[in-house]
């Protein structure tokens, strides 16, 4: 039997959670504020954001919206950046990536307050999970985190196969599961686009993250029985429908779901996660930043 995870399921409980937290704070005054700002023309970033904002509306968490030109200077957006810091309504910053060509994503990361920094990719933030100190864990390898402990799938002693080495995806999630902790104490193997014999790196493992972006990469003969799959991957492929195309996941579900004991869907797997952690991370750093305690 091979169980499918709800990533819908599993986020509403990390957002009743986070509710509850919002709850607390408004007794004490705080309203969580999360500001997010957009320069890009692009479709889905504009969806991304826009999802975003829904999701801080639904727990009470106060949405900001700031749209750059995306043919505007980099000095723009830092300087807004810079604005948003000191505005003590906004505890939570993000920049939705990607930027513009022209715009140094480093730089602009850089400029965002350590701790307003709500997606947990600024360096102090990096080091600060690498050290097993961490502050804001990136939304997506935590959303994957939380998949895992919600089906009870332990990573204690467990081989893990992460198949690519983003640092929005997969190093963070290495810096996770190596963690010294009840969630972490795996054994990690990173494998990425010059890694030689990728199938037999994932046939080795007792779970499998694939965070590659190639639709469909990992099949069931790169898996062994009992495999626990969590599929990161969002791409889009033509279809014939209504619009033109179709998201899939990085892992070939129907063939994958005949050797997994586990497996996440895309959509409705890790998706709904990555939005789930960030509302967590806005409550965190309104926590911290008011001095606030919450249950979180
Ligand atoms: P990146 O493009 O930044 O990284 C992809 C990684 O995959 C790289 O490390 C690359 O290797 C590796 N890779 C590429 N091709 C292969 C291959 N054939 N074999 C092995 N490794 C390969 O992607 P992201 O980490 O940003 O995103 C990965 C996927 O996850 C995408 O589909 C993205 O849309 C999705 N995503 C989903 C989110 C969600 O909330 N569900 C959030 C973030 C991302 P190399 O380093 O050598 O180039």
């Amino acid at each position: 039997m091979t169980t499918r995870i709800d990533g819908n399921e599993i986020a509403d409980s990390v957002k009743s959670n986070v509710e509850s937290c919002v709850e607390t704070l408004g007794k004490d005054g705080v309203k969580p504020g999360l500001a997010t700002v957009l320069m890009s023309e692009d479709s889905a970033s504009e969806t991304y954001v826009s999802m975003k904002q829904q999701a801080c509306e639904a727990v009470g968490i106060e949405s900001y919206h700031y749209e750059i030109p995306a043919n505007a200077p980099e000095e723009t957006l830092l300087k807004r950046i810079k604005s948003l810091n000191s505005k003590p309504e906004i505890h939570g910053i993000l920049v939705q990536m990607p930027v513009p060509d022209h715009v140094n994503e480093q730089a602009v990361l850089e400029q965002i307050d350590p701790i307003k920094d709500v997606d947990g990719f600024h360096p102090e933030n990096v080091g600060r999970l690498t050290i097993g100190n961490p502050r804001f864990k990136p939304c997506t390898p935590h959303g994957v985190q939380k998949l895992l402990n919600a089906v009870n799938e332990e990573t204690e002693g467990k081989d893990v196969a992460i198949v690519g080495r983003s640092d929005i995806v997969g190093k963070p999630m290495m810096n996770l599961l190596i963690q010294k902790a009840k969630t972490g104490n795996a054994t990690v193997t990173v494998c990425h686009s010059r890694t030689e014999n990728l199938a037999e790196k994932t046939r080795n493992a007792d779970i499998v993250i694939a965070a590659v972006g190639v639709p469909e990469l990992i099949d069931g003969s790169m898996l062994s029985s009992g495999t626990v799959v969590i599929d990161v991957g969002v791409n889009r492929v033509e279809a014939d429908n209504e619009k033109g195309y179709e998201l899939v996941g990085d892992v070939d579900f129907d063939s994958a779901k005949t050797k997994a004991s586990a497996i996440t869907p895309v959509p409705g797997g890790v998706g709904p996660l990555t939005i789930s952690m960030l509302l967590y991370n806005t409550v965190k750093a309104a926590s911290l930043q008011e001095g606030v305690p919450t249950e979180l």
